[in-house]
């Protein structure tokens, strides 16, 4: 078993960090934020005054923080966790936030010698406390095979993606895709409510044809075909509009910086930035049919 220090115990990182207890690590916790010490150490966490606590004399850093600029700030200020770890620790970053930062903290980790990996999640709140998330790992192969055990304690899916920041690159393309097709299926069924087809029939006919997709057969965006989706309860996330956007804008800044060429995904962009702005951020994504037909 080994010993852990778990930075940033959110709504992810604070249902990860206690399978990691579950699964018989020693794991000691620090967050900014009281709450959420308090919820870590009412299930059995034990909690440090500081990042830098956190890291001293472990086997294991994870970081699972809000973007970028906190995992730079953890990492890299004076007396970040990369001056803070002993030889040999390994870094995990789960936090979701741009391929550049992971790739450059990871560099400032393997000049000082330790290995560091980036392991963005899917799966959402409800695979974090049920230790079912998918792991989208990037890094060496030592760092990937220190790293594997631990994610194993907190997801069911854990998948080598390459080299640093590669993780990172997996899940803003497949949020991208993600993104794009949910607006795609929304278009589908509010055109086909114009045009007097039955939500139900659609599904069934486009669920086994060449439209079939994951927004549509596992998320349908409206209420009937698929019952475990939101807009079965009035789109409560789920994942929220606001992720959404989040991951959106990190695919467009990649695509920026690498000279991809992405239309739709800049639309995507777009229109969930402007679902945001009117007071969805805390929808469901799939809240964008709304949205599309008008609703306020
Ligand atoms: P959250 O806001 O609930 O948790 C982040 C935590 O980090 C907060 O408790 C905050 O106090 C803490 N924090 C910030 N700066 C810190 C610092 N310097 N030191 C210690 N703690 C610090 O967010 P979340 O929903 O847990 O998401 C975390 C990450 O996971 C994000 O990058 C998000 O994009 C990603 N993610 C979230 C979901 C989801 O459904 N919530 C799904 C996939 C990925």
């Amino acid at each position: 078993m080994a010993t852990v220090g778990f930075i940033g115990l959110g709504n992810m990182g604070g249902p990860m960090a206690v399978n990691l207890i579950k699964a018989g690590h020693q794991v000691k916790g620090f967050d900014l934020s009281q709450p959420a010490i308090a919820s870590f150490t009412e299930n059995g966490g034990n909690s440090v005054a500081s990042a830098q606590d956190a890291a001293r004399d472990v086997d294991i850093v994870i970081t699972m923080l809000p973007a970028g600029a906190h995992v730079r700030a953890v990492y890299l200020a004076d007396g970040g966790v990369v001056e803070t770890a002993r030889a040999g620790t390994t870094f995990i970053d789960c936090s979701t936030i741009d391929v550049q930062t992971a790739r450059d903290v990871a560099q400032a980790a393997a000049d000082a010698g330790l290995d560091m990996v980036d392991a963005p999640v899917s799966g959402g709140v409800a695979g974090a406390a049920g230790a079912t998330l998918t792991f989208m790992v990037g890094g060496s192969e030592a760092g990937f095979a220190k790293a594997q055990p631990i994610l194993e304690a907190m997801g069911k899916n854990i998948v080598h993606a390459g080299d640093a920041g590669n993780g990172q690159a997996a899940k803003i393309c497949n949020n991208m895709i993600l993104g794009i097709s949910m607006i795609g299926v929304c278009e589908a069924f509010v055109l086909a409510e114009k045009l007097g087809l039955d939500h139900q029939k659609l599904f069934d006919i486009s669920s086994t044809a060449s439209g079939q997709c994951w927004s549509l057969t596992s998320y349908c965006p409206v209420p009937g075909p698929v019952e475990t989706a939101p807009s079965n309860r009035d789109y409560k996330p789920g994942f929220s509009a606001a992720m959404m956007l989040k991951d959106l804008k990190l695919a467009q800044e990649a695509a920026q910086g690498t000279g991809a060429p992405t239309p739709l995904g800049a639309q995507a962009t777009a229109i969930y930035s402007l679902f945001d702005a009117a007071g969805h951020a805390q929808t469901d994504f799939s809240g964008i049919i709304r949205f599309l037909r008008g609703e306020s």
